[in-house]
């Protein structure tokens, strides 16, 4: 059985179907995907295009793990970079370390010859313009001025569907999972959400799965949202029921009002996504799926609440 399970965003899951039936690995296969949806400047929430923080600088996060060591890398708040997942794949393989941040990721990225990118388009930035003013922010000095109640009206405009987030099961039965994003738009300089934090917005784990989400990334963490689901399934929960059961811990906490999607896949290419939105959980949502039998475009099945 093999498998590649995510976000349904342009074409990249189909290349990173394609290059698992290639023979690659699952985490080369899912790598090469969420590349070329970091290659999208149309894509406003991932990579190249990827709306700035309140400064209106471009900061990246990404991360990588797989499943047969759960050895993982990532990086945060990467600043000029064309493909921050590989970059975070590149500090798994190549440091005694799983997560970088900021001047010492740019720093790592610009040593092993990363690809550097502008990734601040006219499109970005005359959108980011538009949010100071509505914000009633002179940009001319926003390094003197708090922003602390501006960030509040910061968002991702395409949300839940920001980041991209790919799952996958190569034919040696390895499972991987991997994202990348540019966050919220407008967010708080230096502010990481899930993505590129194991355990909360990726897990992947070749016993039983692998999971990751896309949404508001502060409820992911605080659940550890992608682990969570992992180990429902670990106790025995079929990945329908793990993911449902991760989105009610989020549901539980006092006073939330976010919205999250969770991706999951099981060891046996069982595979499930669930949403909360607009504080409904279980609405129905769309991931694309291509397995062994047919490349697919599935519909998600309905999880009932409990
Ligand atoms: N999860 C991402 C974050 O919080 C954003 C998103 O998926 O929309 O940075």
């Amino acid at each position: 059985m093999i498998l590649v399970a995510g976000d349904d965003k342009d074409s990249g899951t189909a290349l990173a179907w394609a290059t698992l039936c290639a023979g690659a690995p699952a985490l080369d296969a899912i790598e090469q995907g969420v590349r070329a949806v970091e290659a999208n400047a149309e894509d406003h929430s991932v990579g190249l295009g990827g709306y700035p923080n309140a400064l209106g600088v471009v900061e990246l996060d990404a991360g990588v793990m797989d499943g047969r060591t759960r050895a993982s890398g990532a990086v945060g708040g990467l600043r000029g970079f064309a493909h921050p997942v590989s970059v975070a794949y590149a500090v798994m393989r190549r440091l005694p370390h799983v997560l970088l941040i900021g001047e010492g990721a740019a720093r790592f990225a610009a040593e092993i010859g990363a690809e550097r990118a502008d990734l601040l388009t006219d499109t970005t930035r005359t959108a980011w313009g538009a949010w100071c003013a509505g914000q009633g922010l002179d940009r001319a000095v926003l390094d003197r001025v708090s922003l602390v109640e501006a960030v509040w009206g910061g968002h991702d405009p395409q949300r839940p569907g920001g980041t991209t987030v790919y799952l996958a099961q190569d034919a040696a039965g390895d499972i991987a999972a991997a994202t990348s994003t540019s966050g919220w738009a407008w967010k708080y300089p230096g502010r990481l959400g899930d993505t590129p934090v194991a355990g909360a917005g990726f897990y992947a784990d070749n016993r039983y799965g692998a999971a990751a989400c896309t949404g508001m990334g502060e409820l992911a963490i605080r659940t550890g949202l992608a682990r969570s689901a992992v180990l429902y399934m670990k106790m025995g929960m079929p990945v329908i029921e793990a993911v449902d059961e991760a989105l009610g811990d989020v549901q539980s906490l006092p006073g939330v009002a976010g919205d999250i999607t969770l991706y999951a896949i099981d060891a046996q290419g069982g595979y499930a996504v669930a949403a909360i939105w607009a504080g409904e959980r279980s609405v129905e949502y769309t991931m694309a799926v291509h397995g062994d039998e047919a490349p697919t475009r599935c519909a998600a099945r309905r999880v009932l609440a409990k």
